[in-house]
């Protein structure tokens, strides 16, 4: 299973905003974008006006690395939201949302997605009862996702959650208690993506 692995502020400098790829650290005066949101490099050289084509590829990479997903795993929710009903940018936005390890995050469980899919794969989430550790599951709605209960689960989830400064998003539900457990409470829609994002313009490249 892949993953990207790498200097990641760097990302956030290079796609021109905040991805929120390092948890807490991203709202401190740490924040490397804040400090610096030039893009990266040794000698920042007048850049010419970006092409139609790096325009639409910008705006591929930065969905690809705020949800943390590499080339091949994009292009399977792509064909997946082609063969989907209604809006493909919409439906593609909505799959990415659903992955068990950004709902793990955006409930709070998890300060980063990339915490959240560790916590995934070393099993400390439940879904609707049962151990499941693929970050990429896609949650439904009426799915609960509870921390296991055991201490090292409830310790992990119990510090990310003191230290959450976001809002649970819409379409979930939290319940906080000795237990952490959240609901989907119905399939995240175009207003629940946590990302300013013009998915017609991945659409468009895609498709090509
Ligand atoms: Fe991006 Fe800032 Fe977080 Fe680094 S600290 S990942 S630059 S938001």
């Amino acid at each position: 299973m892949g993953r990207i692995t790498g200097p990641v502020c760097r990302l956030c400098r290079r796609d021109g905003l905040k991805l929120f790829l390092k948890g807490s650290r991203c709202d401190t005066p740490k924040c490397a974008f804040d400090r610096r949101p030039t893009p990266p490099g040794m000698v920042q050289k007048r850049r010419s006006k970006p092409t139609d084509y790096g325009l639409h590829l910008r705006e591929k990479q930065k969905v690809k690395h705020y949800y943390g997903v590499l080339e091949r795993q994009f292009r399977t929710y792509f064909a997946r939201a082609e063969k989907g009903t209604g809006n493909t940018g919409e439906v593609l936005m909505s799959l990415l949302e659903r992955r068990l390890d950004n709902v793990v995050h955006r409930m709070g469980f998890a300060s980063s997605r990339s915490a959240a899919r560790q916590a995934v794969m070393h099993g400390h989430i439940t879904v609707n009862g049962r151990r499941l550790d693929v970050p990429s599951y896609l949650v439904k709605a009426g799915d609960l996702i509870r921390v296991k209960n055991r201490s090292k689960s409830l310790q992990l989830v119990h510090a990310a959650l003191s230290d959450s400064r976001r809002e649970v998003p819409d379409f979930l539900s939290r319940v906080d208690g000795p237990i952490p457990e959240g609901r989907v409470d119905r399939l995240p829609a175009a207003e629940d993506v946590s990302i300013p994002v013009q998915a017609n313009l991945i659409i468009e490249l895609c498709s090509k």
